[in-house]
């Protein structure tokens, strides 16, 4: 499977008579470990265009989310005995349209048959779920996602050869450049820290107002994230030893930059900075479990069904 995956974070502002929603989606596949999408994000809207559309609205939701993107070739088995996976748990997701939610209810009108030769049959074994998976490849979902198999590996070698990869895509059904086009997980494209020491950090240039520009807990306020505060920290680190010792010298602790939400804070204690992992904040977007350079970041279901509470998006 490839373990690729965007980033998107999403505001929306009421104007005089309507909403606006305003995104962003970047690929967690960088090198830079300080880039941090949040703040880009709010760089991008104090450009002219943007400001102009924002004037005189006001910010009322935020959210953030890893998109799913391997497409056909991340697809896991989709069954299981008493379980299926269905949308974006699967990976369904059209990465050149960069849209899934037809996908998404595709699938879940394909597992519900399944569900219910299931429940008639009293039978939820994986030889009667097995069907979803057959009736999913003969769908046109799966026409689909065939078709754009190799688009977003072909970004990892570059924008020329991504657009030569799409334009052939068109005229050799998905074959593009190579079949499958092999690609590496977002996380080990990361580049240690002493290879940017002479780059400065690409940070906003001005301070947050928050008004059209958010710092991160205004913006976590804004998507009505509550957890229980006494529950235990829903995110395992495995090893902190690693996190104080080795990714502080080697990556500055990327997940302060790449958590779009600050619960993930390198805090002085007597001899080092220790890790502080405020986890009531979590708005449940899964990037850091993808973009942790050593993959020892572990993402659990919290207490309580705690969480974001997006409206409009
Ligand atoms: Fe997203 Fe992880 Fe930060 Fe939660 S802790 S907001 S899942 S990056």
């Amino acid at each position: 499977p490839l373990g690729l995956s965007h980033f998107g974070g999403a505001f929306i502002y009421t104007m005089k008579d309507n909403l606006v929603d305003l995104g962003i989606v970047m690929g967690l596949d960088y090198k830079d470990p300080r880039l941090d999408p949040h703040s880009i994000f709010q760089q991008f809207k104090t450009h002219p265009l943007v400001r102009g559309i924002l004037k005189g609205g006001k910010a009322i939701s935020y959210g953030a989310k890893a998109v799913p993107e391997g497409g056909y070739y991340s697809l896991p088995r989709l069954f299981a005995d008493g379980l299926l996976v269905v949308g974006d748990s699967a990976g369904f997701l059209n990465s050149q349209r960069l849209k899934g939610i037809h996908l998404a209810v595709k699938s879940g009108m394909i597992a519900a048959e399944s569900i219910l030769k299931a429940l008639i049959g009293n039978d939820s074994s994986r030889t009667v779920l097995s069907s979803y998976q057959t009736c999913f490849e003969s769908s046109w979902a799966r026409d689909e996602l065939w078709k754009v198999r190799n688009f977003r590996q072909s970004f990892q070698r570059g924008t020329m050869r991504a657009l030569v990869n799409t334009a052939l895509q068109y005229v050799t059904n998905g074959l593009g450049l190579r079949d499958p086009l092999p690609a590496l997980s977002g996380h080990t494209l990361m580049k240690r820290l002493v290879e940017f020491h002479q780059e400065p950090p690409r940070l906003p240039s001005q301070p947050f107002n928050n008004k059209l520009t958010f710092d991160k807990l205004s913006a976590v306020f804004l998507s009505d994230t509550a957890h229980e505060e006494d529950q235990p920290c829903h995110l395992k680190v495995k090893d902190l030893d690693i996190c104080h010792n080795r990714c502080s010298l080697e990556y500055g602790n990327p997940c302060q930059h790449f958590c779009p939400a600050k619960v993930y804070e390198m805090v002085p204690a007597e001899t080092e900075e220790r890790l502080q992992i405020n986890f009531t904040n979590c708005v449940h977007c899964k990037t850091c479990e993808i973009m942790d350079p050593y993959q020892i970041i572990l993402w659990t279901p919290p207490e309580g069904g705690g969480g974001p509470e997006y409206k409009n998006m």
